[in-house]
């Protein structure tokens, strides 16, 4: 990983470009969607003050170079601004498409902390990649000489995949499990196409099937393969499951129809938009059409599924949420997005059960407000004691957050060390865990997280095992 510049006050440049209003800003940010012509790259990545202490870089969790490739396009060099660029991210276009980088690098850009609006470097980190895709700079995986050492990963999404191409560059071989039917893990069923196009995911998977990574879909380690079947088979292993298991809501009519699970809502909409069979969505069940649709939670999941939820045809689409705006979990911008698409927030509401027989009628609200600030500082949703009615709906989707699944008990290997919040111990460095050549990497050690995230980790847990297969190989030779 690239060194961390050290953070220190900076002076705002003087010739910072003129300042933007809220709505000019919010467009910059939004440009990740639009038609985006070189001519705007440049001038883009020209409003970069190349300020010397590049906060954005350091709020990149990959470290990207990231004054040094928006200078490069700026001066229309965009092959070199590719490979440095791709040199610190796997999956720059992706990351460049889904990273909230208003919580990341755009958020600590110097210009645009002193108001000026943001550089907007995920906008040209995409263009910049998918301009290397089109003329066919991106290349394929080809190692120089093939390595002895097998690598077994259990799990096909970024942190997984992003591990896999560090290792097979080198030769290793490498075969990655899923249980899914396509790779990609959440890029491929959890974020919607509107903000990742699937074609752009599933290109990535071919680059590594290409370059010699095997992989074994439709396989679901615990079941069709036992753990231990796959720690024999291999030199090393890298556990990148993911979190799946799904945060529920309990009281009165919980198990009526139309009441359902955000992450089975969103994979119903990713496999039709695969042109899949999907019988659920096709009855109904798990599609918005002509629906009045209640979205309960303030993360991401749920700002995704409001934004399906209207695209697919709602008649309404409501949040509810139980803190306010300030407090949620999700990204401002997403909220922003959301409300101009026509989704109602219902701030400072929690849901207490289900009206309704067999269908869903609607959600028992509460109105709560914000009492003292708790240890953390972050203050505590309270009832209000009266306030509470009910919140029309046929479809109801439960967006409440993951957690992991027991995966010492599914896999039946109690030495896996796991946290009291389940997910997995493993070494910040290293990321190996406590059973030796077993690693881990993405949400399933950090909780529900961020794929650049899951792609730092996955590229570090791969330099780990490179390191420890050369220091064997070093001290064989030796011998
Ligand atoms: C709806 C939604 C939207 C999101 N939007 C964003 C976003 O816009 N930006 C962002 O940065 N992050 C977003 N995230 C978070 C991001 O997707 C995750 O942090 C990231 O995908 C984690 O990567 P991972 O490799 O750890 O796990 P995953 O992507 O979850 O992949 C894990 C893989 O492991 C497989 N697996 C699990 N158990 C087994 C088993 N026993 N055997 C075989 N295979 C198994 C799964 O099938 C899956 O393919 C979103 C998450 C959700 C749910
Ligand atoms: S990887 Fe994400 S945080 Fe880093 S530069 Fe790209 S968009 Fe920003």
């Amino acid at each position: 990983m690239a060194n961390q510049p050290m953070l220190k006050f900076v002076k705002i440049p003087k010739d910072m470009p003129e300042k933007r209003d809220a709505d000019t800003r919010k467009q910059d940010f939004d440009e990740i969607y639009q038609e985006y012509a070189a001519e705007k790259a440049a001038e883009q990545a020209s409003r970069c003050s190349q300020c010397g202490v590049p906060y954005c870089q350091s709020h990149c969790p990959l470290h990207n170079n990231i004054p040094d490739w928006l200078k490069l396009t700026a001066e229309g060099r965009l092959e070199e601004a590719y490979e440095l660029s791709q040199a610190t991210n796997t999956f720059p276009e992706i990351c460049g498409r889904i990273c909230p980088q208003d919580r990341l690098c755009e958020g600590n850009c110097v210009i645009e902390k002193s108001g000026h609006g943001t550089v907007t470097i995920g906008s040209v980190e995409k263009y910049i990649t998918d301009t290397a895709w089109e003329k066919g700079w991106v290349k394929p995986i080809t190692p120089a000489q093939e390595r002895p050492e097998s690598v077994g990963i259990i799990g096909a999404g970024p942190g997984g995949l992003a591990a896999a191409d560090v290792l097979r560059r080198q030769g290793v071989q490498v075969t990655i499990y899923d249980r899914y039917d396509r790779a990609g893990g959440l890029l491929t069923y959890g974020i919607p196409g509107f903000k990742l196009e699937k074609d752009v995911v599933m290109r990535r998977n071919d680059q590594l099937e290409q370059g010699g990574v095997t992989f074994e879909l439709n396989c679901d380690v615990g079941t069709d393969i036992s753990f231990d079947k796959i720690r024999e088979k291999h030199d090393a292993v890298l556990i990148a499951t993911g979190v799946y298991k799904s945060r529920d809501l309990g009281g009165p009519g919980a198990g009526a129809n139309g009441i359902v699970r955000a992450i089975d809502y969103l994979t119903a909409s990713n496999r039709k938009s695969f042109g899949d069979a999907v019988p659920e969505f096709d009855s109904g069940e798990l599609n918005a059409k002509g629906k009045r649709v209640v979205v309960i939670g303030g993360g991401d999941t749920a700002m995704d599924c409001v934004r399906t939820a209207t695209r697919q045809g709602a008649t309404s689409v409501k949040c509810l949420y139980r803190r306010d705006r300030a407090n949620m979990p999700g990204s401002q911008r997403e909220v922003q997005n959301a409300e101009e698409e026509g989704v109602e927030f219902v701030w400072l509401t929690a849901p207490q059960g289900f009206a309704g027989d067999t269908d869903v009628s609607g959600v028992m609200v509460q109105k709560m407000r914000l009492g003292a600030p708790d240890a953390t500082g972050r203050q505590a949703p309270e009832v209000i004691e009266g306030a509470d009615y009910i919140e029309d709906a046929d479809l109801v989707i439960k967006a409440l957050g993951f957690e992991p699944e027991d995966l010492p008990t599914l896999w039946g290997e109690e030495a896996l060390e796991v946290t009291r919040w389940g997910t997995i111990k493993a070494d910040f460095r290293t990321h190996e865990t406590a059973l030796p050549g077993v690693y881990a990497a993405g949400d399933i050690v950090r909780g529900a997280s961020l794929v650049v995230w899951a792609i730092r980790d996955g590229r570090e847990a791969a330099e780990a095992m490179l390191e420890k297969f050369n220091a064997k190989a070093t001290s064989v030779a030796a011998e």
